[in-house]
């Protein structure tokens, strides 16, 4: 509450505005934040609501004096300073649409209520599903069979919910659209709203006797396996979208859609990064210092590779074009980094120590100043 900005702040109008005023910066702002005109953006929606909050507490005369007096402290439960104010004094907690969807009908020709409560046809909801993927499948795509809840027509009733025999029958209270005009007490006095209607549930339809097969719903759950197709390069999280898989559309509209997100395991060897791989291969000292041809492993299968004569501990390999397929274009490839990691034996024979001492004394005699210190402790 305390980094709450100041409502007059908010709607960018004077302490002294008057209603005319205040509404002129609010209907302002509720245009330019709805969030039906700004779909997903979380900032618009924030500020709506902020905006929304503001003009519900300065519009209302008593509110509005007790804003002046106290401050948001005024609508907090249990404040000190506001007194009138207890639990059942203004708080903005609830959804803004119970409080302002009635407005809207009025600024947008068919607000969020109106929208939700349509009886036309409707697309179904999307189903959300998953499948498990293999580090390899992943990068080169694969083929998954999966089991997913789907929603059937039921075979009784064709997807009415009336019994068989008998039909839904026009609603009645709603004549069929599915909408009810109310009028209602607002905050910026009497409006007249779309809603849905109440006793049809948006369908315009009434189900006199409920088919016993699915119990009036139309439809029936059952287990049904599809299969579903990745594409190369799919990464862990990235869904597939399968059209006509989710849930029945309402009033003849289209099912909803499946989406499949892939959970990509991991590899022991390989790690990804979008569309580059990366992997640490052990080279011995001898081949890092004398140079050696060495199979390396890449998604493709082991590769030749020459390690140059001298390679450092830690020399980075890069292959170009053995990464990861781009989603959108197999051909396109991300590149694959190999880091040579030299392995400096840890058990050595007799023979194989006096073969390294002595190429250490041809290095500069460290094995000999060595071998000194060594008898000196001895
Ligand atoms: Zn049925
Ligand atoms: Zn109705």
């Amino acid at each position: 509450m305390a980094d709450k900005r100041d409502y007059y702040e908010v709607l960018g109008v004077s302490k002294n505005a008057d209603d005319a005023e205040l509404k002129k910066a609010y209907r302002a702002l509720a245009k330019k934040y709805h969030p039906d005109a700004n779909p997903g953006d979380a900032t618009a929606a924030e500020k709506f609501k902020e905006a929304s909050e503001a003009y519900s507490v300065l519009s209302d005369p008593d509110k509005r004096r007790q804003y002046d007096q106290f401050g948001h402290d005024a609508f907090t439960q249990g404040a000190g300073g506001a007194g009138g104010y207890g639990p059942g004094g203004f708080e903005f907690t609830g959804d803004m649409s119970d409080i302002f969807g009635d407005l809207f009908g009025d600024f947008f020709g068919g607000g969020s209520r109106q929208r939700s409560a349509r009886s036309g046809p409707m697309k179904g909801a999307n189903v959300a599903s998953a499948a498990r993927l293999k580090f390899e499948e992943a990068i080169f795509g694969v083929q998954k069979e999966i089991e997913i809840n789907y929603k059937e027509e039921c075979a009784s009733c064709h997807g009415s919910g009336a019994k068989a025999g008998t039909s839904p029958v026009t609603c009645p209270k709603c004549g069929g659209k599915g909408q009810v005009t109310v009028t209602q007490q607002t905050i910026l006095g009497m409006m007249r709203s779309v809603q849905s209607c109440p006793d049809c549930k948006g369908t315009g339809k009434i189900i006199k006797e409920r088919c016993p097969d699915c119990s009036g719903t139309g439809y029936k759950t059952i287990r049904k396996r599809i299969q579903v197709s990745f594409p190369a390069g799919i990464d862990n999280g990235q869904s597939i979208r399968v059209a006509g898989l989710g849930e029945p559309g309402t009033g003849g509209g289209p099912r909803g859609d499946l989406l499949v997100e892939a959970v990509v395991s991991a590899s022991n060897f390989y790690r990804r990064q979008g569309k580059d791989l990366y992997a640490t291969q052990d080279i011995s000292f001898c081949d890092a210092a004398l140079g050696a041809t060495v199979e390396i492993p890449t998604v493709d299968g082991d590769m030749s590779y020459d390690i140059k004569a001298g390679t450092q501990p830690g020399t980075r390999v890069r292959f170009r074009g053995k990464g990861v397929p781009d989603v959108r274009n197999k051909d396109s490839r991300g590149d694959y980094y190999v880091t040579l990691n030299v392995v400096v034996p840890t058990s050595l024979s007799k023979e194989q120590r006096e073969a390294l001492t002595k190429f250490d004394e041809t290095m500069g005699g460290a094995g000999a100043a060595r071998k000194k210190k060594k008898g000196l402790f001895k």
